[in-house]
């Protein structure tokens, strides 16, 4: 397994010496910078004091560029002009988001490689969004710590693609960040508690945010992070738990419709009585509606814990699907991290401790944790532990494999990889003296290549011309710690090469993930069956080659009823190709088989004398 050093050797600094550097975390809704300070991470506050920046870009009239709370604020008078959740759209194309179930007030550009929004100050993509936010935090950053930063460690979630992750690091070059590391979030809290409390063994970080929920398996030694599996639900998060108390609330007070404004002012409030109950045993909503109309309910603790328990169970589902894929059951956790603002219900707390028999640990600040992980190792990173050698591993989603003969996906690194990673595995051509070959690189867990998602393709020339099967072509995979893909082809002969970076033209969304993951499972019968038809097909269709090149060599070796045979066998297994299951190709296979061995023998004689003609015994 390969294992990747962080602290680069050179770069330990003497403790005078001491480098800037900032973990960021790049929310979808908030924003955060931290850093580590006489030896423990903090979070950095605005000059109002305020830790999270709303993640929210606004382009004004007089072409100034507002950013974090005014930006929110302006929002909704505002709303073609003011972008939030850039990091939805992040490394995305337009058709993307047309697959996508979330309505977005922006005018799109018709720009099919990456996405742009218009703006009154021109077109704008996500990278440049999301880069005013960064640029804010490197001046928060650099104002407070009063100098240049070395380097920034950003957070991604761990489902973030290669083009998701590229995008990312893109926009902090345009911020002028220096990206020491791309760092899943999952793991930046588990080196927040990891390095914190000194923990060792195998943990659960349970990150249930405003809007998504995260689940990652990670071990933990001391100096060595790794992440066994990750899963979760896109579309799961604290909003859901206030739209079922405004649902209760609606209901209770008898409303039915509300325009926009009662809507947003009753939002508000079920948010603030939900929060409240995580410390109060109940509490109440009063308002009084455009129409004149009161609402004036109270709400206890237990009620909302009835309410919404159905929610939190929902996130136990992915849970368990994670514990499988890393091999491992609940008992062999060690620990239970929460991450994200919804963890502080305490519903949550108690359903996931009685899950995992444990109480979860939840003595950072649920909102900060990732922040903080991220500072930690960007201060290792850049070089400020003299005794700083950690070891950091992450795993790759989903499989990444190519496409072989008979549209069939062969995996090359299968998912849940450890990070960075690196496998080859010998191909060869199909046909004789082939010269050329396409590799098609695809991510997914299905059989068929047209299951999967295509990454990118690129074409080996100059194999020297052979009989088909005797080339050894050597691909090999690369993925580097920030999860991005690089693929090489060798023949292995004459050593021609041909390499590609994947940067995909457009991104997996989360839910695209969690649907081909499903997709995978749910059709593994019907997969085997369609892979063992594909490769049925390839036998056949190399086989009826190969007789086709001989009769045309050698048919006059046969006899009119041997010839008539075979060639009644050859349609037949001709019509089985267009219409059979595996088992009826294969079938037609073995009597085609049968009705040539005669045919192979007499070749073989034939070619034997033909080689030893004239030859003297000694050159044989
Ligand atoms: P995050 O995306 O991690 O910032 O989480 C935001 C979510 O956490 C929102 O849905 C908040 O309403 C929720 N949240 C924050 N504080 C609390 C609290 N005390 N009790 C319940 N939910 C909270």
């Amino acid at each position: 397994m390969a294992l990747l050093q962080i602290s680069e050797p050179g770069m330990s600094a003497a403790p005078h010496q001491h480098r800037l550097a900032v973990g960021i975390d790049l929310g979808t809704t908030n924003s955060l910078v931290a850093t580590v300070k006489s030896g423990s991470a903090v979070c950095l506050p605005d000059e109002k004091g305020r830790k999270t920046l709303p993640s929210v870009v606004r382009y004004g009239s007089g072409g100034e560029i507002e950013v974090g709370a005014d930006a929110l604020k302006a929002q909704k008078i505002d709303p073609q002009n003011t972008v939030s959740s850039a990091k939805r759209l992040i490394g995305r194309t337009l058709a993307d988001l047309q697959q996508a179930s979330h309505y977005l007030p922006y005018r799109f550009g018709e720009n099919e490689r990456v996405i742009e929004l218009h703006t009154r100050q021109g077109a704008k993509t996500p990278i440049e969004v999301s880069a005013e936010i960064l640029k804010t935090l490197k001046n928060r950053a650099e104002a407070s710590l009063g100098g240049a930063l070395v380097g920034a460690v950003i957070t991604v979630p761990a489902y973030f693609d290669d083009a998701q992750r590229q995008a990312t690091k893109d926009a902090a070059r345009l911020a002028g960040l220096n990206v020491l590391r791309l760092l899943n979030e999952p793991t930046a809290a588990a080196i927040a508690y990891g390095l914190d409390n000194a923990s060792e063994g195998t943990f659960v970080v349970y990150d249930l945010g405003g809007g998504t929920f995260d689940v990652s398996v990670l071990q933990l030694t001391k100096g060595l992070f790794e992440v066994k599996a990750t899963g979760g639900n896109s579309a799961l998060g604290g909003d859901d738990f206030d739209h079922r108390l405004f649902c209760h609330l609606l209901e209770q007070n008898k409303l039915s419709q509300l325009n926009e404004q009662d809507s947003q002012l009753l939002l508000a409030l079920t948010r603030s009585a939900k929060e409240a109950l995580t410390t109060e045993t109940s509490t109440a909503v009063r308002a009084t509606l455009s129409d004149g109309k009161i609402v004036d309910t109270v709400i206890t603790r237990q009620e909302f814990h009835n309410l919404t328990q159905h929610l939190v169970l929902k996130t136990i589902e992915p849970v368990k699907q994670a514990l499988k894929d890393a091999g491992i059951s609940k008992a062999d956790v060690n620990g239970v991290i929460m991450v994200g603002g919804s963890t502080r219900m305490l519903h949550v707390q108690q359903t996931v401790g009685t899950f995992f028999g444990q109480t979860p640990l939840n003595n950072l600040n649920p909102d900060e944790v990732v922040a903080l992980g991220a500072a930690m190792q960007a201060d290792v990173l850049a070089g400020n532990k003299a005794d700083g050698e950690w070891l950091l591993l992450d795993v790759t989603p989903l499989s990444l494999g190519l496409e072989t003969y008979g549209g069939l996906a062969e995996k090359v690194i299968p998912r849940n990889s450890t990070l960075p990673t690196s496998r080859a595995q010998e191909f060869t051509t199909f046909k004789d003296g082939q010269t050329a070959m396409t590799i098609h690189v695809v991510q997914g867990e299905r059989e068929l290549v047209s299951d999967c998602r295509s990454l990118a393709k690129f074409t080996l020339r100059g194999i020297p011309p052979m009989a088909a099967g005797a080339a050894r072509i050597r691909v090999t995979f690369q993925v580097d710690a920030d999860g991005l893909l690089s693929v090489s082809a060798q023949e292995q002969s004459t050593g021609v090469q041909a390499q590609i970076e994947v940067k995909p033209s457009y991104g997996l969304d989360d839910d695209t993930i969690t649907q081909m993951l499903k997709d995978g499972m749910s059709n593994a019968a019907e997969d085997m069956a369609a892979r063992a038809r594909a490769e049925a097909a390839v036998e056949a269709e190399s086989l009826l080659g190969a007789i086709e090149a001989a009769l045309a060599l050698d048919s006059d070796l046969l006899s009119a009823d041997e010839l008539s045979a075979i060639q009644a066998d050859t349609a037949a297994l001709q019509s089985r190709l267009q219409n059979g299951n595996a088992e009826e190709i294969r079938a037609a296979v073995s009597a085609l088989g049968r009705s040539t061995d005669n045919f192979a023998a007499k070749r073989m004689n034939r070619n034997i004398k033909r080689a030893l003609a004239g030859q003297s015994v000694d050159n044989i």
